[in-house]
């Protein structure tokens, strides 16, 4: 245990915090510090093939010790901490034994981890914590990704009596801006499919994601001296209130949940003569995906018909549900699920409100499921992570490993 712990700390100690207003690939250059880092390690553990791109991805091969044929399976997470909050000077804390109270995390500042609002701390009783100082996050997500799968790589190589197939690993820069997967090269890492371990609390495992749009709305009005406008007036500030109001009420995030799409705007900008509405359409279902983006449509064109068309309306997709791409290859899931069974988690199984990395590789060829990594409250002050999850997921890899050489093995 000690082993994943300094691994870690090690890890979550060098900031590599992504920057969305950045243009180049890593988009800060922090994150080579620890990029170059996994390559050294890579090669000490004894991974072959180790290799960082000029945009920053990490690869490895863990050969195939078997003799028959069994598909090349991936397992991929990213360096990058989240540009949401604090992500430098990490100072983190390990707490042995948590005793199911309230943990101090900053006495100066009276930052408390408390499971009275974060009551899943509970289900940790008595296991090993590791919490922040309250003035960063911790960068579990997804440090504790790497961890788990190089002490994964680590544990094989030691341990040839489990036999496994090619194996192929990755490490991305700039998941949480979104660039994860934009440059990842798929046909170099060649793997059947793969499984980003990045998702949250022990046992999920995610196979659906959103259908996501973005859009933006520009409304131009005719100013004219209020006291003498009747008739000519178009106020673009109301009728960016009336385009939200012709959506259905109840269809936003804060009254939505599971599987149940919305409608959501974010951001409204402007005077009487021009108004900029932006905001999100959100959908597990691709039909009602479409049909959400008609809707708008139709609403523009009812008050274009009305007003001149002061409304332009510009919809841009932005990522799509990845069970389209996972369905015909369900075994992928399959072998997951069974690998947590055999070593005693009861698998989570839930549709992300969101996207993944592995939402966007499943649709460039790589079916990429998501299964936890650990931990809790990312991107902010109250992130922690319970060793024990760390080392299961540790687990569940080597698992994966072993179910998918046996299922195609003699
Ligand atoms: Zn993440």
């Amino acid at each position: 245990m000690q082993n994943i712990i300094d691994r870690f700390i090690s890890y979550v100690t060098i900031d590599t915090q992504s920057d969305p207003k950045s243009d180049t690939t890593p988009s800060t250059a922090k994150q080579w510090i620890l990029a170059n880092k996994l390559v050294e390690e890579l090669k000490d553990i004894g991974m072959q093939d180790v290799s960082v791109d000029e945009n920053g991805y990490v690869m490895a091969t863990l050969p195939s010790n078997t003799d028959h044929d069994v598909p090349v399976i991936g397992f991929i997470s990213h360096m990058d901490t989240s540009p949401d909050f604090n992500g430098t000077n990490i100072r983190p804390r390990v707490i042995e034994k948590y005793n199911g109270k309230d943990i101090v995390l900053n006495e100066k500042e009276n930052i408390i981890l408390s499971p009275r609002y974060f009551e899943d701390l509970l289900q940790y009783k008595g296991q090993t914590l590791i919490v922040t100082d309250g003035t960063s996050l911790l960068g579990a997500d997804d440090k504790a990704g790497i961890t788990e799968i190089i002490t994964a790589m680590e544990y094989l190589i030691s341990h040839p009596e489990i036999k496994h197939g090619k194996i192929r690993i990755a490490f991305t820069p700039d998941e949480e801006i979104g660039r994860g997967a934009g440059k990842f090269n798929v046909e170099k890492f060649g793997a059947e499919w793969a499984y980003t371990m990045d998702g949250s609390q022990i046992g999920e495992l995610e196979y659906e994601n959103f259908n996501a749009a973005g859009v933006t709305i520009k409304i131009k009005g005719k100013s004219v001296h209020p006291g003498y406008a009747k008739g000519k007036m178009v106020n673009s500030l109301l009728l960016a209130n009336r385009f939200a109001n012709m959506l259905p009420p109840n269809e936003v995030p804060q009254r939505t949940e599971g599987t149940e799409g919305f409608f959501h705007f974010y951001s409204i900008k402007g005077d009487v003569e021009n108004t900029v509405l932006e905001g999100i359409v959100r959908d597990h279902d691709f039909d009602k995906f479409e049909a959400r983006k008609e809707l708008l449509q139709k609403i523009a064109n009812e008050l274009n018909f009305k007003h001149g068309n002061a409304i332009t309306l510009e919809i841009k997709d932005q990522y799509y549900n990845m069970r389209e791409k996972i369905e015909p290859v369900f075994h992928i899931v399959d072998i997951a699920e069974q690998a947590m069974k055999d070593v005693g988690i009861e698998p989570f199984i839930k549709p992300i409100r969101g996207g993944t990395d592995g939402s966007q590789l499943s649709y460039m060829g790589l079916p990429c499921p998501n299964i936890f990594a650990g931990g809790h409250n990312f991107h902010g002050k109250y992130e922690y992570i319970p060793v024990q999850s760390m080392q299961k997921a540790v687990e569940v890899i080597v698992k994966i490993a072993q179910l998918t050489s046996e299922k195609y093995g003699k």
